[in-house]
């Protein structure tokens, strides 16, 4: 009988460890609001594919400096769509 009520204490601990870890969480999600936007890929510049016009952000983005510009593509296979079509121009 003895280990049941040593069960249930120890139960009860880690709920109240789990608690407790979960309010010291919260509490910290809401006090650094000024640190937003630092370090932070949401807030990220996005840019736009010249070739399939999908706008991502700029980390995730081929860049093709092309006559002193810079194109962003989302892929290799645009990046290849946009070379083909200026290799026909020329
Ligand atoms: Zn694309």
């Amino acid at each position: 009988m003895i280990w049941r009520v040593i069960l249930a204490l120890i139960v009860l601990y880690v709920m109240y460890r789990v608690l407790k870890k979960m309010f010291r969480l919260e509490t910290r999600k809401v006090t650094p609001l000024k640190d937003q936007g630092k370090g932070d890929s949401s807030m990220e510049d996005l840019v736009e594919d010249t070739v399939c016009h999908t706008y991502l952000p700029v980390s995730k983005a081929i860049v093709w400096e092309d006559e002193g510009t810079k194109k962003f593509f989302c892929s290799e296979e645009c990046l290849k769509i946009y070379r083909e079509s200026k290799k026909k121009k020329v």
